[in-house]
């Protein structure tokens, strides 16, 4: 707030001044007066220690002319940063209404304004001034990009479909991915409406835009499934999955169901063990558990599971094995549990125990200066990483 004063303070006083003298040259108006009264009555609500008042009174006395459209104009910026949206929107709306504007100067304060209605959760007002700023072919990308955030929030993708086509036109750059997206949520919208021949046209459209979207591939698969076709789900979901394999592990249990509804044990024997050997940690592991447990029985998969606990931790593994040898006799148990011993140390020690608060780096040991972003002190220990006394 002071330093808002303290920048406003000198521009109100130019501004009225000159207004002042303006009105002199004009009607010649007697000696002595030539300060604003409104300039006064700010500096009264500064001495009477009410800022917000004297700021709203220089703000008054700021006259709009083509001299001062760049002072409100980053005036009205500046309180939106500080997240005064009703100061910002007031300022703009104010420029707006002047007709002396010039084509380039209204555009600039129309973006303003519709950045203060995004900020102030206004969608519906934003929404019309960027139609609006877009009509007059200046700033249009922001205009549009600002345009595409309020439809993905009202979540009118057809909406987004057409911004992002001009978009695209505007930049030249392909937005494939996104684009894929939307045909997608259109897909699932279709789908829960029943319109499943609309769905289906949706998510060739999908694929059609973006051959490798996981989402879109993982609908069709599903898709393929719901209509009984559980070998063609497999075939897209893996190869889905050789595409892009971090996403692996939310595509592998409806492989595995598809396997188990045809009734594929070895199938789904022979992928499990490929993906164990190729990707570890990816859930592949536990299907693999359940699989021996009905095929050989617990003593077999509580083996398999040490195993794979050996070659590469994680808590899921850990509370499997917990859980299969929690129904052994006691004397098994007491070993089981001091063979979990190295594989909880090892997990210990692999985590990250320290974290920028700042850029999210995370570190095993305490930066005082954290090495990503340079800022003192932000690196911390994150929570459940006790000390070990
Ligand atoms: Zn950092």
């Amino acid at each position: 707030m002071q330093e808002l004063l303290l920048l406003l303070l000198p521009v109100a006083a130019a501004s009225g001044w000159l207004a002042a003298r303006r009105s002199a040259r004009k009607e010649n108006p007697p000696q002595g007066c030539e300060t604003s009264p409104v300039y006064f009555r700010g500096l009264n609500h500064l001495l009477n220690e009410e800022p917000d008042k004297a700021i709203d009174a220089f703000v008054e006395m700021l006259e709009v002319d083509s001299d001062t459209v760049e002072t409100h104009l980053a005036l009205g910026n500046l309180f939106r940063r500080r997240g005064e949206v009703e100061r910002a929107i007031r300022i703009h709306q104010n420029l707006i209404a002047r007709p002396a504007l010039t084509r380039e100067q209204r555009a600039q304060a129309l973006l303003e304004l519709g950045q203060d209605y995004m900020r102030a959760g206004l969608y519906d007002r934003a929404e019309n001034l960027f139609r609006e700023l877009k009509e007059t072919k200046l700033h249009v990308k922001p205009a549009l990009n600002n345009l595409l955030v309020i439809y993905e929030k009202e979540r009118d993708w057809k909406a987004c479909l057409d911004v992002a086509d001009e978009l695209e036109s505007i930049t030249g750059n392909k937005m494939m991915l996104q684009k894929s997206h939307y045909f997608c949520e259109l897909a699932i919208g279709a789908r829960m409406q029943g319109r499943a021949a609309d769905a289906a046209a949706y998510l060739k459209k999908a694929l059609s835009t973006y051959r490798g979207c996981v989402r879109a591939n993982h609908l069709q698969a599903q898709f393929a499934a719901s209509q009984g076709d559980h070998r063609g789900a497999i075939r897209i979901l893996r190869q889905t999955a050789e595409q892009d394999a971090d996403y692996l592990p939310e595509i592998l249990p409806e492989i595995v169901s598809n396997l188990r509804h045809l009734g594929d044990v070895q199938e789904l024997r022979t992928i499990l063990t490929e993906i164990v050997a190729k990707q570890p940690g990816t859930g592949a592991e536990l299907a693999m558990v359940d699989l021996l447990i009905e095929q050989q029985g617990e003593a077999a998969a509580a083996e398999y599971l040490a195993d794979q606990l050996a070659r590469e931790p994680s808590l899921a593994l850990l509370l499997r094995s917990i859980e299969l040898n929690a129904r052994m006799p006691e004397g098994q148990s007491t070993r089981f549990l001091e063979g979990l011993r190295p594989h909880i140390r090892r997990l210990l020690d692999q985590r990250p125990i320290y974290q920028c608060s700042h850029c999210g780096f995370t570190a095993k040991t305490l930066h005082w200066q954290c090495p990503s972003c340079r800022r003192w002190s932000a690196v911390k220990r994150r929570p459940g990483c006790e000390a070990e006394i």
